[in-house]
């Protein structure tokens, strides 16, 4: 069993995938790949100039699997709780288990309705409905989280992303009993 099933890989669900694999929780990420980000052109990320959409994606995509989290190309269809958990299973039949659960859908809340996450009505512009959640980024199901546009934060790629940090490290914090910081130093050189 997974620790973590994140569910979207834009960059909400890439930036907590990034986080949960490197502090070290099991970590499969399910993306179906239809996001909106794909078709962006992005000015206002902050450290990068400009950059296309694809490549955002792609690179995200690339940096979680090198932290160790395992990315699944698919779409998450159905979910049940299980002991200690929930059971995912996928239109291309694969089946995948873990304690908890982070919700990156984008404008979707389709998948996570199916695990009874409460939702409410969407605030940003074309965001029609969104999950229901506290500061830190909790559902209404216990152990399931969201992140991202699908949580209702500002539809800006630095922000799903910055969101996405953000709910993995409270997950992170909470699964640890004590509050998660991951920050690296330059390496001397020579
Ligand atoms: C045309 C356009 C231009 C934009 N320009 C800018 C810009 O200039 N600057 C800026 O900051 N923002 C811009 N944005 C907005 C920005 O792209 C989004 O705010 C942000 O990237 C959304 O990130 P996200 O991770 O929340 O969602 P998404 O990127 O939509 O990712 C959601 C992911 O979840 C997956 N998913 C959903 N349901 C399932 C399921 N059941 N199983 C598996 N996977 C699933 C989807 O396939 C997708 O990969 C633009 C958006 C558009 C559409």
């Amino acid at each position: 069993m997974y620790d973590i099933a994140i569910i979207g890989a834009g960059p909400a669900g890439a930036s907590a995938a990034i986080f949960t694999a490197k502090a070290g929780k099991s970590t499969v990420v399910i993306d179906s790949d239809k996001g909106v980000t794909r078709r962006a052109w992005f000015e206002n990320f902050y450290g990068i100039p400009e950059i296309d959409g694809p490549s955002l994606v792609d690179i995200g995509v690339a940096q979680l699997k090198k932290l160790g989290a395992e990315y699944v190309l698919d779409e998450a269809t159905d979910v049940s709780a299980i002991e200690g958990g929930f059971a995912i299973t996928t239109a291309g039949g694969a089946s995948f288990q873990a304690k908890h659960v982070v919700l990156a859908t984008g404008f979707s809340v389709e998948f996570g309705e199916k695990l009874g996450a409460a939702t409410k009505p969407g605030t940003e512009p074309r965001v029609k409905t969104i999950f229901d959640v506290d500061a830190d980024g909790r559902t209404s199901v216990p152990g399931v989280w969201a992140a991202g546009t699908a949580a209702g934060v500002s539809v800006h790629g630095i922000i799903t992303a910055g969101d996405g940090a953000k709910v993995a490290i409270n997950l992170i914090s909470e699964l640890n009993g004590d509050r998660y910081v991951d920050h690296d130093v330059i390496k001397p050189k020579g």
